[in-house]
């Protein structure tokens, strides 16, 4: 079997044995991308020459020495391109810096081994925004992937990555591998420094984790998680062995369900996974109960006007002058910064600038920024009660199975309302991750379904615990198509 099937956790076994080295692992994802990468498109690009000659030097004495990790192409690693899936970055950037949180994998033995395709500027939820390539569900290839981090959720599922990293600002990891069958975990906000990650929305923004088992995540972030003076949000706190946290039992954990989420117009297959998912969870000891947030519905809202806000601002740097693509033919400066970004930014980045732009303008700022402000604050205190009476919430991830590609690009809204599940815990800064729950039947195909678990701040341990519970008794792991 080709050692691009197996986890993580497997891999530094075998490693430590000595069976295997490292660049045999590198030498068995090449193979796997040449064959599925065609039809899949995960990856923007991927070096195998560099990444064996690295991993003939790796340390497999390390926690993670030798495990090659796929990255998405909005995360500086020295020496690669950095695209955000924009034609903007396309032509001549190459990241003249490791990310902090790339330094802390290294640290750990990891080798950060190909680029993986997103919505442009991690602005999406399906990866059809990305400027410069297709990627498709490898469960059915005429289905997306989900989105932002749709490349990084079908390289793991695909088995072309033993595990990536994403970013997530409204959900960007989660819902992609709630659609592509794999475990995504965003850490609280503070917990990965994004010193290094591309800024969408920098108050939302989250570095994390997709793999094929709940424990392969747990190994990745006890490298990935730490303080970063050079955030000056990361949070200075101690860092637990996650991994080392899976495995007791779940006896007597409360968990809550938030009546708020299961409103109509879940995907008939979700409803009946989430509430299978609850019945396994119960019989493993979980105590379950509603519970409510009441501002639920000015999640969405709140969002699309807080992060196109952030994202007005953020995205100023690329000019054609500090940053991106230039104009071949401006007349004078001020045609030279319309015309470079006008022709570096697609559709979708353009309406976020416009959106932010106008929310930011003065006569509107009191009525769209800062009562979205508001309101965040308000969902933010709606999780601060509930977590009085329950240890986790437990929801569905997304409201339905993978769309087919195209279906909702020309409706935006509709795209924009799919974020529903997740776009709270990023306006409250808390972790959440979405494990695979089981599957729909569309034409057909199997398409996976996922469940998430939103956890108390910096309670990740709890998180972990209960999505790994979950997953050894649903049998729902290391899922392939
Ligand atoms: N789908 C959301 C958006 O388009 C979330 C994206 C993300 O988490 N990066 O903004």
């Amino acid at each position: 079997m080709s050692l691009a099937n197996e986890t993580l956790a497997s891999l530094r076994r075998r490693l430590a044995a000595r069976e295997i080295s490292p660049a045999d692992i590198i030498r068995d994802l090449a193979a796997a991308i040449e064959a599925k990468n065609p039809s899949v498109g995960a990856y923007l690009s991927w070096d195998v020459d560099a990444a064996v000659t690295e991993a003939e030097q790796t340390d497999t004495s390390l926690p993670l020495g030798g495990v090659p990790i796929a990255i998405k192409d909005n995360i500086n690693v020295t020496g690669q391109p950095c695209t955000c899936g924009s034609k903007i970055l396309a032509e001549n950037y190459r990241s003249p810096y490791d990310a902090t949180s790339i330094r802390q994998l290294r640290a750990g033995g990891a080798l950060p081994f190909g680029r993986l395709n997103m919505d442009e500027f991690a602005m999406g939820s399906s990866t059809e925004n990305s400027a410069l390539g297709v990627t498709r569900n490898p469960w059915d290839l005429d289905r997306i992937p989900g989105g932002s981090s749709g490349g990084s959720a079908s390289s793991v599922a695909s088995a072309t990555a033993i595990a990536a990293l994403g970013s997530d600002t409204g959900g960007s990891i989660r819902q992609p591998a709630a659609l592509c069958g794999v475990v995504g975990v965003k850490p609280t906000y503070g917990r990965v420094s994004r010193f290094g990650l591309v800024a969408f929305a920098s108050s939302l923004d989250q570095i994390g984790t997709l793999t094929k088992t709940v424990e392969d995540s747990a190994l990745v972030l006890n490298h990935l998680c730490g303080h970063d003076p050079l955030d000056s949000t990361s949070l200075n706190e101690p860092v637990p062995d996650f991994a080392a946290a899976l495995g007791r039992d779940i006896k007597g954990l409360r968990i809550g369900l938030p009546k708020e989420y299961f409103i109509s117009g879940i995907h008939p297959a979700v409803a009946d996974a989430v509430r299978a998912a609850i019945k396994t969870l119960e019989s493993l000891g979980a105590r379950v109960e509603e519970i409510s947030l009441p501002h639920t519905d000015a999640g969405v809202s709140t969002y699309y006007i807080l992060a196109p806000a952030e994202a007005s601002a953020n995205l100023a740097r690329f000019d054609g002058v500090r940053y991106g693509h230039r104009t071949a033919n401006a007349t004078d400066i001020l045609d030279h910064y319309f015309s470079s970004r006008a022709e570096g930014f697609g559709p979708e980045v353009k309406r976020r600038i416009l959106l932010g732009t106008y929310v930011l303008s003065s006569g509107y700022y009191d009525a769209y920024y800062l009562k979205a402000q508001r309101a965040r604050t308000l969902i933010r205190r709606d999780f601060e009660e509930a977590f009085q009476k329950v240890d986790v919430i437990v929801s569905p991830t997304a409201p339905s199975p993978a769309h087919k590609m195209g279906e909702l690009k020309n409706n935006p809204l509709q795209a924009y309302l799919e974020d529903v599940f997740t776009i709270p815990a990023n306006l409250a800064g808390l972790p959440a991750m979405s494990v695979p729950s089981g599957f729909a039947e569309e034409g057909g195909k199997k398409l996976p379904v996922g469940i998430q678990i939103i956890g108390k701040a910096l309670d990740e341990v709890t998180m972990l615990r209960v999505a790994h519970a979950f997953e050894q008794a649903s049998g729902l792991s290391h899922l392939a198509p």
